[in-house]
């Protein structure tokens, strides 16, 4: 399936709607969840047409991944997520749960999270 830019995270990393900005490098973005479901929820994206985990695992260059990678460990640096803990979830596909047809990666964190997935 074709990857759909009008999905509402192509519109942020395009400028055309705000988010809640946390950092950036050249090729992702992270952001503060709008909707959260953790006390610290965090949404971290490359800035890539990558629909889902498997898209950007399969076809993304080693670059923007690392980058990706870095920025994401940037942002628990940043919030000093480590200490209290911190967790990451990636839905791919719809059975998964994933409602936004861009690749993300939640962070989740702030508070005793349970040990349901
Ligand atoms: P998923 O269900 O894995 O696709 O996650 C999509 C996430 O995007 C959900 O946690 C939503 O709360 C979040 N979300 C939806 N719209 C926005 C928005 N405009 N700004 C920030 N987060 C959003």
């Amino acid at each position: 399936m074709a990857y759909d830019s009008s999905n509402i995270f192509a519109k942020m990393i395009r400028g055309e709607i705000s988010c809640q900005k946390i950092l950036e490098n050249e090729h992702a973005l992270a952001f503060y969840d709008l909707y959260p479901k953790a006390p610290i929820h965090i949404l971290v994206i490359p800035k890539g047409d990558y629909e889902n985990s498997a898209d950007f695992y399969r076809h993304a260059n080693a670059f923007e991944v690392t980058e990706f990678y870095q920025l994401l460990d940037r942002v628990i640096e940043h919030l000093q997520l480590e200490q209290g803990g911190f967790r990451l979830v990636s839905n791919c596909g719809k059975n998964a749960g994933q409602e936004v047809p861009h690749f993300h990666v939640h962070i989740l964190a702030g508070g005793p999270l349970g040990s349901g997935f």
